[in-house]
C-alpha cells in the first residue's frame, strides 16, 4: 500500500466541496482500497502511546466555533481491534495502551471522510506520545512498515506549516517565511532526507513561525517513515492557505512493477 499525509486545515474542509476536499478524494480514488487504516492525527496526544481499540470508535468534535453542521458530522466507521493489536506489537517493546473509549478525532475523520465518504474501511487511530522529540516518533514510524504491506494505508494527518497566531482569514497565499519554510521541507522530502525532517528545528530561523508546536508537523514523519527505496514521492493540495497554514499533502506509493 502506499503512504498518505494530508494537510488538513480548517475543519471545514471535511464538509465543503472545495479544492482541498476534492484533492484528498482524488488522492483515494488513485490508490488500492485499503484493508484498514491507521491514522496518525496531530489532534491526538497522549502521555506515552495510546491507540483506538474499540469495534465502533465515535466521531469526536474536537473543535468550537463551527457550523452546527460540522457537529451533526458522524463517520461511523468501524474500528480494527486486531489491527490495533498489531501496531501495539510492532512498537514492542515500547508500552502502548489499547484504548477502548476513544473515538477518531477531526484531524482523522475529517480527513477520511473526503477519502473515502462511505465510511466503509476500518480505522485505527495511533495517539502521538507528547514526551517524545521528532526523532524518536522517526524511528517508531519505521516500525510501522510491515503494515504496508498487509493493506494497511497509513495516513497522517496534520500540517506542515501550522501558526495559528498568524492567520490571516482574508489570504489565500502564504507568508513569505510559510512558503519559505514549506518549499525547504518538500525539497528535503524530494532528495529523501528525513533525518533532516526529523531535526526540523533546524531547517532554518522560519522553523519555529511553522511549527510552533510539533503536533501537526509530526504525522509527516510518519508517512516519511515508510518510503522505500524505489518509491515515487509526489504532493497534492500543494498551497499555502490564510498566510500561516500549508495544505501540502504528500503520497508515497511503491512503483508499479
Ligand atoms: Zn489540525
Amino acid at each position: 500500500m502506499p503512504a498518505l499525509f494530508v494537510g488538513h486545515g480548517s475543519p471545514m474542509n471535511a464538509i465543503e466541496e472545495n479544492e482541498f476536499h476534492h484533492g484528498i478524494r482524488e488522492a483515494a480514488a488513485r490508490i488500492p482500497r485499503p484493508k484498514a487504516i491507521l491514522c496518525i492525527s496531530a489532534h491526538w496526544e497522549t502521555d506515552g502511546i495510546s491507540v483506538t481499540a474499540s469495534n465502533h470508535p465515535p466521531t469526536i468534535h474536537d473543535f468550537a466555533g463551527f457550523p452546527k453542521e460540522l457537529f451533526d458530522v458522524q463517520y461511523p466507521a468501524p474500528g480494527d481491534p486486531l489491527l490495533a493489536r498489531r501496531a501495539a506489537d510492532l512498537l514492542a517493546p515500547v508500552t502502548v495502551r489499547l484504548d477502548r473509549e476513544r473515538g477518531l478525532d477531526h484531524g482523522c475523520w475529517g480527513t477520511l471522510r473526503a477519502m473515502y465518504p462511505d465510511a466503509g474501511v476500518p480505522v485505527v487511530q495511533l495517539s502521538l506520545d507528547a514526551n517524545a522529540p521528532p526523532p524518536v516518533h522517526y524511528g517508531l514510524a519505521k516500525r510501522l512498515a510491515p503494515l504496508r504491506d498487509e493493506g494497511v494505508l497509513i495516513v497522517g494527518s496534520g500540517n506542515i506549516v501550522h501558526n495559528l497566531r498568524m492567520i490571516d482569514f482574508r489570504r489565500q497565499d502564504g507568508l513569505d517565511w510559510a512558503a519559505r519554510f514549506n518549499d525547504a521541507v518538500k525539497a528535503r522530502i524530494l532528495a529523501g532526507d528525513n533525518d533532516a525532517l526529523a531535526g526540523y528545528e533546524t531547517l532554518g530561523p522560519e522553523a519555529r513561525l511553522a511549527v510552533p508546536t510539533p503536533e501537526h508537523f509530526l504525522p509527516l514523519l510518519y508517512v516519511l517513515a515508510q518510503h522505500r527505496p524505489g518509491d515515487t514521492v509526489s504532493f497534492f493540495n500543494d498551497k499555502l492557505v490564510m498566510g500561516s497554514i500549508s495544505m501540502t499533502s504528500v503520497e508515497i506509493s511503491r512503483m508499479q512493477s
